[in-house]
């Protein structure tokens, strides 16, 4: 098998700076096909200029990014056909229909067969029957559904989604989650950046954390919650501080409590206890 085809995307000591900032400090990792991954980092992380170098839009200053065992910076107009982008901002065409701003966008890309493609992509979204609706006029949970069919349109590689779900309702987030998923079985790297902590832990397989332009942990989110415990105890102690205690089970936790002169709440371990952990901080 070729290594292309095993590691999807292949990023090598990146480093980008603006000014005085250090937006990426040497950061390398790989992801294999049909992997959804989920790049999770606070705001200023890092995480949009990742996605820019990883798509073309952005030079790094040092190091190398390939999909599909091409280097992004040389063959641009090869990745372009490997790839689907679903930016933060909504840039539909709100006086159009569902229909013709797929047809602007797959004319602009010269999509072969372009109205079947236009057909399948809105049946991956579950948006077909709404092919003639006016983009005004639909829910902000269809409109970004609409941007990722749009962004599936040349049958790319790889998907790309920028903070999918920012803004939407968390029920009409798990609905995107669902399609989301869907793409990612059909055989689709998804490479997504999130700074909500349930988005990565529902949603992806391997997840990595970013913090100042550095890939602090790079796991499985059951791995990286080992990494804690898999119980917290949370305890506020006399001032109101909110004390946190990991345990390995259920047992040991409810054991913390019992020495807990105020005692304390048992819940599961998430992704946040990693992040703090990791960082002494909180994610948002
Ligand atoms: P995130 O997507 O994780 O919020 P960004 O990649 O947008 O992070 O930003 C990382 C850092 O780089 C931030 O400090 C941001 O202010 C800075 N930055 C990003 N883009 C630019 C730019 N075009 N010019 C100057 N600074 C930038």
């Amino acid at each position: 098998m070729k290594e292309s085809e095993v590691n999807m995307i292949r990023i090598n000591d990146i480093r980008k700076r603006y000014g005085s900032v250090q937006a990426l400090d040497g950061v390398s990792f790989t992801i294999g096909k049909g992997e959804i991954f989920g790049l999770l980092g606070p705001n200023g992380a890092g995480k949009s200029t990742l996605i820019r170098i990883m798509t073309g839009l952005t030079r790094a200053d040092s190091g190398s990014a390939a999909i599909g065992g091409d280097d992004v910076g040389g063959k641009s107009f090869q990745i372009k056909s490997l790839i689907g982008i679903v930016p933060q901002e909504n840039n539909l065409d709100r006086e159009l229909t569902v229909e013709e701003n797929m047809r602007i966008y797959g004319k602009l890309y010269r999509i072969d067969n372009l109205r079947q493609r236009i057909g399948e992509a809105l049946r991956d979204v579950e948006l077909l029957d709404r092919r003639d609706a006016l983009v005004s006029g639909l829910s902000g949970g269809m409109k970004r559904r609409l941007m990722v069919a749009r962004a599936l349109l040349n049958d790319p590689a790889v998907l790309f989604l920028d903070e999918p779900s920012i803004g939407l309702d968390p029920q009409i987030r798990r609905q995107l989650w669902q399609i989301v998923r869907k793409i990612g079985k059909s055989g689709r790297t998804v490479f997504l950046t999130t700074h909500y902590i349930e988005e990565a832990e529902m949603l992806c397989d391997r997840i990595g954390i970013l913090r100042k332009g550095q890939l602090m942990v790079l796991d499985t989110p059951s791995a990286l919650m080992n990494m804690v415990g898999a119980y917290a105890v949370d305890q506020i102690d006399d001032a109101g501080n909110l004390i946190q205690h990991s345990a390995n089970s259920r047992e040991e936790a409810h054991e913390i409590v019992c020495g807990l002169e105020n005692g304390g709440t048992v819940r599961k371990t998430n992704l946040e206890d990693v992040f703090i952990k990791l960082t002494g901080e909180r994610i948002e």
